[in-house]
C-alpha cells in the first residue's frame, strides 16, 4: 500500500478540535496514522487549500425497488442527463434519479465518501444491495422499514420489548441493514386497507396499537439493542399544513425515552414535518416552534430535507403521502404495498420559484439550519431525490455560509412565499468549521460510525479537499466560487486512494457496504411457527428471504452486543 501525505492545508476536522489550522495529514493501508515516511510517501500539496473529512449523507435515496422504479417510470429524467464513459468512468444516466456508477461518481467529486440509503423494505433488500455493490467509491449502509412491520406491530401491541428487540436483531442481520427507519408509524400499514392516521394516538386497525405506542416501542427496542444510530423516523402528517404539531407531539412523546443526553430519535427531512396553518392557502413556516423545541432538548437530531427548485422526483415508503401528493399535481404516479411491512409510493415534482408554497418550503429548511443553535443537531440534506438532487448540495452551502446568497435566491421567489419567509431576520452565517459539522461530522457522530467523519489517527482515509483558502476570501462574500469549490473537490480521497483529482474522478474505488451484526444472549430461533408465517404473510419462502453475505462485495459487518 503506498503511503500518502497531505501537506500544510487548512484542516477543519471539529471531532478533534481543530478549526483551520495548518497541519500534515498522513495516511498508510487506508487509515490515518500519526505520520509516514516522508521521503517515501506520495505527497499532495495541499497549500492554501481546506481539508476536511469526506462528506457523510445521513439520509438519501440512491438505490432498490423505489428508486429503481422512478428511473423507469421517468425517461425523461435520463435523456436531460447523460453522462459519457471515460477511460476510468463507466457511462451513465439520469438526473434526479442517476444510474449507479453516476451516482457513485458526483458523489465523489462532491467530497463525500459515506452515504445512508434510508429506505430498504427488507422484501427488497437484495436488489437493493444488489444496486449499493454497483455503486461505487463510497461506504453506505441501508435502514430497513421496521415501523410498520407485522412482527414489531404484534410484540409492541403485547408489550413484548424483548421479543419485539429479538426480531429486529434478527432483522438487521437478515436485511443487512444499519438502522431502524420509521415512516409514518402506523400509517402503511392502515395504506393497505385504504385508510392513513392523523394523530399519534390513532389506533392502527388490527393492531391495537397506536404511533405514539410504535415510535417510543422502537426508541426502547434500539437502546436494548445498542445499535449505534438512534431511530430514524418520518413523522406521521408529513408533508401537510398544520403537520408541526404533530412533529411537536412527536418529539415530547419520545422525551420519555431518553434517559441521558443521548438523542434517542433523528427526524429525518425536518423540512417536510414543520409546516404550520390551515390548509395550503395559509400554509407557513413552523420553523421557530419547532426550532425552539430542539433548541431545548437533547434527544433529538434532524437533518434538513431541503427543498432546491428544480424538477425531480419523489419516493417515500409514505404511501398515502405520495396519493395526497398526486391528488395535488396530477403527475403521473406508482402506489405499492409492500405485503406484511411496508407501502411506497413515487411521483415527479416540480418546485417552483413563483410558488408561495414551494418558496415557503425551500424557506422552512434554510429557517431550521440557521435557528438551530448547536450544528452537531443539525445535518444537510436535500432528502435526494424528495427535495431535489444530493447534487445541489454545493447550493445549499452557499445559502448555508452566505446571507447574500440567501437574499440573491429569495428575490426571485413568489412575492407571498418572500412575505411569509423568516429568513430576512436571520443574519447566521455558517462558518467552514460549522459547515463541516453538518455535512460531515455530525452525521457520524449521530450514526455512530467512529471511524469516519474525522481526520484522527484510526480514522478511516475518507479525505475532501477543497479549493478555499479561508486567510484569503470571504465565503460568506464570495458564495458562487464556495459553491464552484464544493461541487468539484480539489481531491477526493477513498481509503487512502485518490479517487477524484480537480473535479475528475481519476481512480475506482469500491465501497464497503455496512450493516449491523447483532448479537442477542439468544437468538431468534426459526421454528415451524415462524415459517408457516412466512408462507401464509409473504410471496417468498423463507429460505429465498435472507440476504446472504456473499451478496455483499465488500462486506463490513458491526459487531454489536444486545442487551437480550
Ligand atoms: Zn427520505
Amino acid at each position: 500500500m503506498t503511503e500518502l501525505l497531505i501537506k500544510n492545508g487548512f484542516v477543519f476536522d471539529p471531532s478533534n478540535g481543530i478549526n483551520g489550522e495548518k497541519m500534515d495529514i498522513a495516511i498508510k493501508n487506508g487509515k490515518i496514522v500519526e505520520s509516514v515516511n516522508e521521503r517515501k510517501a506520495k505527497k499532495i500539496d495541499a497549500t492554501g487549500l481546506t481539508v476536511m473529512p469526506g462528506g457523510v449523507d445521513i439520509h438519501t435515496h440512491i438505490a432498490g425497488a423505489e428508486v429503481n422504479t422512478g428511473r423507469l417510470m421517468r425517461p425523461e429524467d435520463h435523456v436531460k442527463d447523460v453522462v459519457r464513459k471515460t477511460a476510468i468512468t463507466r457511462s451513465g444516466v439520469g438526473y434526479s434519479v442517476p444510474s449507479t456508477f453516476v451516482t457513485g461518481y458526483r458523489y465523489s467529486k462532491m467530497g463525500y465518501t459515506t452515504i445512508m440509503n434510508p429506505s430498504m423494505p427488507p422484501l427488497e433488500a437484495k436488489h437493493t444491495h444488489e444496486e449499493l455493490n454497483d455503486t461505487p467509491l463510497l461506504d453506505k449502509a441501508s435502514y430497513p422499514l421496521l415501523g410498520d412491520w407485522w412482527f414489531v406491530l404484534e410484540y409492541l401491541s403485547k408489550g413484548n420489548l424483548a421479543e419485539c428487540a429479538k426480531y429486529v436483531a434478527w432483522m438487521m442481520g437478515t436485511s443487512k441493514g444499519y438502522a431502524i427507519k420509521i415512516v409514518n408509524p402506523g400509517g402503511l400499514e392502515s395504506w393497505g386497507f385504504g385508510r392513513n392516521v392523523h394523530s399519534i394516538d390513532d389506533e392502527v386497525k388490527n393492531f391495537c396499537i397506536t404511533p405514539r405506542e410504535i415510535m417510543c416501542g422502537l426508541a426502547k427496542v434500539n437502546k436494548m439493542l445498542n445499535l449505534p444510530h438512534s431511530i430514524h423516523l418520518h413523522t406521521n402528517n408529513l408533508g401537510l399544513p398544520g403537520n408541526y404539531i404533530t412533529t411537536l407531539e412527536t418529539m415530547k412523546a419520545l422525551e420519555s425515552v431518553a434517559t441521558d443526553d443521548k438523542p434517542v430519535a433523528h427526524i429525518t427531512h425536518l423540512q417536510f414535518s414543520s409546516f404550520a396553518g390551515e390548509g395550503w392557502g395559509s400554509m407557513h413556516s413552523a420553523a421557530e416552534e419547532i426550532s425552539n423545541y430542539i433548541n431545548s432538548h437533547s434527544h433529538i437530531t434532524f437533518d434538513m430535507g431541503q427543498v432546491i427548485f428544480t424538477d425531480t422526483t419523489t419516493m417515500t415508503a409514505d404511501g398515502p403521502f405520495e396519493y395526497t401528493l398526486y391528488e395535488l399535481s396530477g403527475h403521473k404516479w406508482v402506489n405499492s404495498d409492500v405485503e406484511t411491512e411496508t407501502s411506497g409510493g413515487i411521483i415527479p415534482f416540480h418546485y417552483k420559484r413563483n410558488n408561495a408554497v414551494n418558496t415557503t418550503q425551500w424557506s422552512i429548511g434554510l429557517e431550521l439550519a440557521l435557528m438551530i443553535k448547536d450544528p452537531w443537531k443539525m445535518f444537510m440534506t436535500t432528502d435526494h431525490p424528495n427535495g431535489g438532487p444530493f447534487s445541489a448540495y454545493p447550493k445549499i452551502i452557499a445559502w448555508l455560509t452566505s446571507k447574500k446568497a440567501r437574499s440573491a435566491t429569495l428575490k426571485r421567489c413568489s412575492k407571498k412565499g418572500q412575505k411569509r419567509s423568516l429568513l430576512p431576520t436571520i443574519d447566521r452565517e455558517l462558518s467552514l468549521y460549522e459547515l463541516a459539522i453538518v455535512t460531515r461530522a455530525g452525521q457520524a457522530k449521530a450514526l455512530g460510525l467512529a471511524s469516519k467523519g474525522h481526520l484522527g489517527v484510526g480514522a478511516d482515509a475518507d479525505i475532501a479537499i477543497y479549493n478555499v483558502n479561508p486567510e484569503k476570501i470571504d465565503i460568506a462574500k464570495t458564495y458562487k466560487k464556495v459553491r464552484r469549490a464544493f461541487g468539484n473537490a480539489a481531491y477526493t480521497i477513498k481509503d487512502g486512494k485518490i479517487a477524484v483529482k480537480d473535479g475528475e474522478v481519476v481512480q475506482h474505488v469500491d465501497g464497503k457496504t455496512m450493516w449491523c451484526d447483532v448479537q442477542t444472549a439468544e437468538p431468534v430461533k426459526i421454528d415451524d411457527e415462524m415459517k408457516r408465517k412466512f408462507k401464509e404473510y409473504w410471496t417468498v419462502e423463507y429460505d429465498n428471504y435472507p440476504v446472504y453475505d456473499h451478496y455483499l462485495k465488500v462486506p463490513s459487518p458491526i459487531i454489536v452486543k444486545a442487551d437480550v
